[in-house]
Formats: C-alpha cells, structure tokens, sequence
C-alpha cells in the first residue's frame, strides 16, 4: 500500500534540498501492481523495479498507464533483450559486454537510445557489483558511443552508514567522479543516488534520481 502521508514528505524534502530538478523513481519491488496504481493516482509516473520476471508481469497489467521504468537490479547477459525491450533506464551496467548488449539490442528493437548509468562500487562496500572508481573512466569510454544507448551517469548503493558525516563523503566521492569524467570530456548529467534511509543526504550532495522504496510503500516483506 502507498503511505500518502510518506509520499507527501518525500516530496517535501526533494523540494527544500534538490538543487536542480530531481526525478523520484518509486521503487515498487515487491509491490503488487494495485499498489503502483495507487502511486500513479497520487501522482508518481516513474518506476523501479530489480526482478525482471516480476516487472514483465506488473508492466502486462500496467500496460493502460504512461509509466516510465526503470531497471535498478543486477543485469544477467541472457536477459538484456529484454531489459532493453521493456525499460526506458538501466541503473546498473558495470561491464561493457552488458552496455555492448543493451545497445545491440535497442537497435535490433528499432527503439531509441537506452539511458543507462553505470554502477560504482565506492570505497568500503562490500558488495561484488559495480566497477571500482579508479576504472569507470575508461568504461565509460568504451560505451558512450554505443549507437543503442545513451550514457547519462554514475549510480552507487552506499551500504547504510549511520555515521551522517561519512555517509555523506560516499555521496561527495560519486558527485567528484562524475565531475572529473565531465571535465575529462564526458558528458554526464546524472546522479543516481539515494534510498529511503539516505536520500536526504544523497539530494545534499546533488543527487539527480533518487531511488526510493520502502519509505514510500513501508518495509518489504
Ligand atoms: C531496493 C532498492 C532501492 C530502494 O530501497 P529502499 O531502501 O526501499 O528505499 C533503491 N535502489 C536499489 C538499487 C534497490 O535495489
């Protein structure tokens, strides 16, 4: 279920920090398709979603809504047919073979270019996905001239750090990559950063899509 009240207060928060316009991308995994319904009649166009089999299904039952979807989920190389079929976004390319089939993909769809960011393992996470800071320059060479999609920035999934201050320098340290891959000659104008427990701080630091679930539809099962 939507929390509108939970709603009203992200969407207040965006307003008091974003310092250019922000897209809320309304994380629904696990969320039934009546649920997006209600989010879209509150207002919210823009999806995220991490399983593809479970975002084939909603979309069927969606398909009477202008939505606008967003893949945020680890990226298996047999599925970016259909990943690049179905979604306006993809959140998570760390590898050019993955960028290299999205992109083929979209031109053998005869589809527009697909915006992708790239995900960056920041310093200190755990987490095996993400291409480590010192080497997303040179991805991000390799793939901004694929014909099929359209490289548009960096995203990261801080791990959750109560420490504001630390928490914080994550967000610094995406924000300063992207910024040295623009001066470098890379046109970038996106910043995907920011979840429900941290998006405050992601918006701080110049976040441009904040990608957010729980606070909005409560704790996933
Ligand atoms: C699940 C997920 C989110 C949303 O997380 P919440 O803490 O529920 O806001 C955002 N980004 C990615 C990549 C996710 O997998």
């Amino acid at each position: 279920m939507l929390n509108r009240p939970a709603l009203q207060s992200v969407l207040t928060e965006i307003n008091a920090l974003a310092q250019h316009p922000v897209t809320l991308v309304a994380v629904s995994k696990t969320q039934s398709s009546a649920t997006i319904r209600e989010a879209f009649a509150a207002g919210l166009r823009v999806f995220g979603e991490n399983y593809l089999q479970e975002a084939l299904d909603k979309q069927a039952e969606l398909s009477d809504l202008p939505l606008e979807w967003h893949f945020i989920g680890p990226i298996q190389s047999n599925k970016t047919r259909p990943i690049a079929q179905h979604f306006s976004w993809v959140h998570g390319v760390d590898r050019e073979k993955i960028a290299k089939r999205l992109s083929d993909a979209r031109l053998e769809l005869n589809l527009p270019p697909l915006n992708i960011c790239l995900q960056v393992n920041l310093g200190g996470e755990s987490t095996k996905s993400g291409v480590p800071p010192s080497e997303v320059e040179a991805l991000a060479r390799q793939v901004m001239n694929l014909p099929g999609i359209k490289l548009r920035g960096l995203m990261a999934i801080p791990e959750p750090e109560p420490d504001a201050h630390r928490q914080q320098a994550r967000f610094r340290e995406l924000r300063l990559l992207k910024e040295q891959l623009v001066s470098h000659g890379i046109p970038l104008d996106t910043l995907s950063m920011g979840m429900s427990a941290d998006y405050p701080t992601a918006l701080k630091e110049g976040a441009t899509i904040v990608r957010i679930g729980s606070a909005l539809f409560g704790a996933r099962a």
